[in-house]
């Protein structure tokens, strides 16, 4: 393969290698999965020191993709996914959040890692409009032009593209010229949804964010990245941000803010204040 400028250290695909975590090994562990190994395990005891709360970091995620993707269907009306990242399949994947509400919506689901591609191809194509891709998500021309993609996504039709826990392993600094690419290539109406790890900029969480950050960058998965918002919105150039709630400024909030189910009743704990999404939406 020729080198690409999107080449960083943390993109060596983790194969094999029992001395390296693989990031979709290490998020199953965090969501209470059992297709992790100890070596997966030890990054998450060793976050889990430093926030013990450390769960929760994956579950904002989690719940902000479920939420997102049925906004996108059902408000933004799209029938075509692209889900870059779709990690190890749980109960509630992309497809059976869409084809909930319409059963001919189209999900193609693209990841690397060895064991999302032995588990994912056979659980996460489960019908005729679901379907997965093995390729290298920070490479964008890589995804968009693999044959099945074309093949089973219009590009002349809006798509949603999720980025959904994905970009803080991308520990480079021009991912916003990476997103571009993928924004390029997409319909004017198409949508974009990213969640990331935040560096929240307050006395009180943004030392939480260092340590978290220290411990996955140097622990055996190698990434981790928690960036300000300021950073976060380069991700999404050319984009109009969906407000993320009732009156909301259009810009990136705590995933858990991102127009959440019901009322809060409990407050956010520590690492909630450390996940940040938005949605963006192509001009027309
Ligand atoms: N999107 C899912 C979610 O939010 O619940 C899964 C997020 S998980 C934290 C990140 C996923 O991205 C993993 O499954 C990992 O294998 C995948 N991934 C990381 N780097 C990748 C790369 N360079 N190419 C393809 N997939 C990659």
């Amino acid at each position: 393969e020729t080198a690409s400028k999107y080449d960083a250290p943390s993109m060596v695909p983790v194969g094999v290698d029992p001395t390296r975590a693989s990031i979709a090994r290490v998020y199953d562990a965090f969501l209470g999965g059992k297709d992790n190994y100890a070596i997966d395990r030890e990054v998450f005891d060793q976050v889990l020191q430093v926030a013990p709360e450390a769960r929760d970091l994956a579950w904002s995620n989690r719940n902000f993709l479920t939420r997102a993707v049925r906004f996108l269907t059902d408000q933004g009306g799209i029938r075509q996914f692209l889900d870059c990242g779709s990690g190890l399949p749980t109960a509630e994947n992309t497809h059976q959040i869409a084809q909930r509400i319409d059963p001919e919506a189209r999900v193609v689901y693209v990841d690397n890692d060895p064991v999302v591609i032995a588990h994912g191809e056979a659980l996460l194509e489960e019908n005729d409009f679901t379907h997965f891709v093995a390729a290298d998500i920070f490479q964008p021309q890589q995804v968009l032009q693999n044959p099945q993609v074309r093949k089973h996504l219009d590009f002349e039709q809006p798509i949603a593209l999720l980025h959904v826990g994905t970009l803080h392993h991308y520990t480079a600094d021009n991912g916003g010229e990476l997103m571009r690419e993928y924004i390029d290539a997409l319909a004017p109406g198409s949508f974009v949804a990213i969640s990331h790890f935040l560096n929240p900029e307050t006395p009180e969480h943004q030392a939480l964010a260092t340590r978290m950050e220290d411990v996955f960058i140097h622990s055996p998965m190698r990434s981790g990245r928690f960036r300000t918002k300021a950073e976060l919105r380069k991700f999404l150039p050319g984009l109009e941000i969906i407000p993320p709630g009732p009156g909301a400024e259009p810009d990136f909030t705590l995933s858990d803010m991102w127009w959440p189910d019901g009322p809060r009743l409990r407050p956010l704990s520590p690492v909630e204040e450390c996940s940040a999404a938005a949605v963006g939406h192509k001009p027309l």
